[in-house]
């Protein structure tokens, strides 16, 4: 069975991240591997703009065989994780270090068929093929996937568009300005906006809700929920997990009970946003921590929890900047999305 110092599970925003830096500093003689059943990183942030542009996913993908020279890319789905072992379908490994970064999963809530999720650049292409013959969508969530797709629809589409939103406001982790801007904007332009419906089944061409209100629409978009995709582990590690399925990590980002795994974005415990920027962070304090059980430097880094400034687009000139109370709204943001995805994908790619 192959054996790596360093097995990465996951090359999203913290497990590349977690890749890149360990080819920089990994020291000589160790060996690191990712695994990821595609075979390229996606850039998310960018996805939304993928429904009415599908031809931007190669601008957004960039090849793992790209990014490594020293890391070994696996392309595999990771079906089983033990203490020592890493399963896929296909091969097993073991580790002595290993870390955890697969993010979480974006379930459909409903059986049926004309509902789509918007978690990947695949999923959309099926989403944007459908929306050609659509007149109306409906759109399940409030949250930042669904209000950029409200944006992209409404600027650039004349399709009637309907947001159900089961609380009060959209965005409604962030500030009260940005959600009473974002909806004004997105009224203004057509979009209908249903507050405190909870959409529980799809059936004849329609999203029935919680109280029984029923809202015909040719296309259903699901953007609520997301499910930790901690169903892998095995063995002492099962134990090591919330009842949201989160992998609980102490502030040094270890797995609980297992200093030699490690677990980062996403599908950690850790209480904060959880966006592509925090997946970043967790990976830079993964990696020095890693360095330490190596003995390459002596004291552990703690992460810290932090939200930063969030940049949500609707259609190509218009978007929300929100850093705390701090909300700027317009042009500017909406060109501030299109230069951030440039900055980081260069990043990404050739630093
Ligand atoms: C459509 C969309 C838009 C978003 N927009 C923004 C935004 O504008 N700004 C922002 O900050 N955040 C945004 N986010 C959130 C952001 O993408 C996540 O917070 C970030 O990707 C988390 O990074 P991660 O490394 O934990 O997981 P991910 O980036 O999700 O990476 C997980 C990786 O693990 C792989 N994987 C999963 N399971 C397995 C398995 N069993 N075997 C092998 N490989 C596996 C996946 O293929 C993937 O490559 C968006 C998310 C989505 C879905």
């Amino acid at each position: 069975m192959p054996e790596f110092d360093i097995v990465i599970v996951g090359g999203g925003f913290c497990g590349v991240h977690v890749a890149k830096l360990l080819e920089k500093k990994l020291p000589q003689g160790y060996t690191a591997a990712l695994i990821d059943h595609k075979e390229y990183f996606e850039f998310t942030p960018g996805v939304p703009k993928l429904v009415l542009n599908p031809s931007h996913a190669e601008n957004i993908r960039v090849p793992f065989k790209d990014l490594f020279k020293r890391v070994h890319f696996v392309k595999g789905e990771v079906t089983k994780i033990s203490p020592k072992q890493v399963h896929t379908k296909s091969q097993s490994f073991t580790f002595r270090h290993l870390v955890i970064a697969s993010g979480v999963a974006y379930p459909i809530g409903v059986k049926s068929t004309g509902v789509y999720t918007l978690k990947n650049g695949d999923e959309v292409r099926k989403f944007h093929d459908a929306l050609q013959l659509a007149k109306s969508v409906v759109i399940v969530g409030g949250g930042l996937v669904a209000t950029e797709l409200a944006g992209e629809l409404v600027t650039k589409t004349d399709k009637k568009v309907i947001m159900i939103e089961p609380g009060t406001r959209l965005l409604c982790r962030n500030a009260e300005r940005a959600s009473a801007w974002v909806s004004r904007y997105l009224s203004k332009r057509g979009c209908k906006i249903l507050y405190g419906e909870r959409a529980v089944k799809h059936e004849k061409g329609a999203i029935v809700t919680e109280r029984g209100t029923k809202i015909p629409a040719d296309l259903v978009a699901w953007c609520a929920g997301i499910k930790p995709e901690s169903g892998f582990l095995e063995g002492a590690l099962k134990d090591a997990v919330t009842e949201k399925k989160n992998i609980k990590v102490n502030n040094f980002l270890q797995v609980n009970g297992f200093p030699n795994i490690f677990c980062g974005g996403d599908l950690n415990s850790i209480v904060e946003e959880k966006t592509a920027q925090n997946a970043d962070r967790q990976a830079r304090v993964i990696v020095h921590n890693l360095l330490v059980l190596l003995g390459k430097k002596n004291l552990m880094i703690v992460h810290r929890p932090r939200s930063g400034p969030l940049i949500i687009s609707l259609g190509d000139w218009a978007g929300l900047m929100i850093y705390g109370n701090l909300v700027l709204k317009g042009f500017i943001p909406g060109i501030l999305k299109h230069v951030v995805e440039k900055i980081l994908l260069f990043q990404i790619k050739y630093l």
